[in-house]
């Protein structure tokens, strides 16, 4: 099958890779229709995190069920599933508090290279639900945003409390700042003020339920939040970056009480303790429990309610996966479907 492979920084290339096979008995295999790109893809691209010698790539997904394992049970072959980025049983004691991320029998799929027209998925009864049936096309980008940018915004504002009442600020305007601020919409947030200083992402931001932009970041962002909100800060702040100055600027955007969601992958954040300590802010975020969300997701989408879809803002053939990855890389897209 045809397969994405990272090979070193900046050199992503579509080539011959061999098809999954069943490997444990509780595995599916899924044809994948559509893949995208995240921006947590762009960390080793961009040399930031070290890749060792030639990997497959991709972590996102949505497809139909062609083989399963012989103790698999519920998942069948024919059905349309969506998965997210850790396989989990969905049975131990922190999948049943809601944290599948950390399951104690988690395993990653981003090694095993969603960007592909094939996947082996671990866990298959614990990882995957079902749609109620076949999907029209359209509801394919919404589909896959649930694999993870939805999932990952989604939890951002749920750790940042996000509901009726209060002012939500979201730092990050690449695909998972932009659906942070469409769930708390849904979350029912009175506000939500978007940080971003791209046109287009301001106007996504707007559509999603975005009631006030802020172009400034840093310092002087922090001072416009302060500005909007009596000299309070925000109640709830999403963090959808992962460098010190987002996490920062999150944490002092944040009002006494108030609590901070953190999504983006940390790279290089350090935590200045005294000035934790003064702040009276909650901290609570990590990789997204997506599989948690992900039937509310699936009624969401079918019924059209939600159009996360929205955020992939280029389409290309699996082939040039080599040309979304220099998109995103250039900011020249939100976020890249490939379609093998
Ligand atoms: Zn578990």
């Amino acid at each position: 099958m045809r397969g994405a492979v990272m090979h070193a920084p900046g050199d992503v290339r579509v080539e011959e890779r061999q098809d999954p096979e069943i490997v444990a008995p509780t595995d599916a295999i899924i044809r994948l229709p559509a893949t995208c790109i995240c921006g947590s893809d762009l960390w080793p691209y961009r040399g930031v995190e070290a890749i060792d010698g030639p990997s497959p790539v991709g972590h996102e997904y949505v497809g139909v069920v062609e083989e399963v394992g012989s103790e698999v049970k519920t998942i069948k072959p024919g059905q349309f599933v969506i998965g997210s980025f850790f396989a989990s049983d969905n049975t131990c004691e922190i999948c049943q508090a809601g944290y599948q991320s950390s399951c104690i029998h988690r395993e990653p799929i981003g090694t095993l290279g969603a960007q592909a027209e094939r996947l082996r998925v671990p866990l298959a009864d614990g990882t995957l639900v079902a749609t109620p049936g076949t999907p029209s096309d359209d509801l394919i980008p919404s589909l896959l945003a649930a694999s993870d940018v939805l999932g990952t915004g989604w939890f951002g504002a749920a750790a940042a409390e996000a509901g009726p009442g209060k002012t939500v600020a979201v730092v990050g305007d690449g695909a998972v700042g932009l659906l942070a601020v469409l769930a708390a919409k849904q979350l029912g947030a009175e506000r939500i003020i978007a940080m971003s200083r791209h046109e287009p992402r301001q106007r996504l931001a707007r559509e999603f339920g975005a009631t006030d932009i802020v172009t400034e970041r840093g310092d002087e962002g922090v001072a416009k939040i302060k500005e909007l909100t009596g000299g309070l800060g925000a109640h709830s702040v999403i963090e959808a970056v992962g460098t010190q100055e987002s996490m920062m600027q999150a944490i002092r955007s944040t009002r006494p009480g108030g609590h901070v969601g953190f999504v983006g992958v940390s790279h290089g954040v350090e935590l200045p303790g005294l000035e934790l300590f003064f702040s009276h802010v909650h901290l609570h975020g990590g990789p997204a429990p997506v599989r948690q969300y992900l039937p509310e997701f699936i009624d969401l989408i079918w019924n059209r309610r939600i159009d996360p879809g929205k955020v992939f803002d280029l389409e290309l053939p699996l082939e040039q996966a080599a040309e979304g990855y220099r998109a995103m890389d250039e900011r020249r897209a939100i976020k890249v479907l490939l379609r093998p």
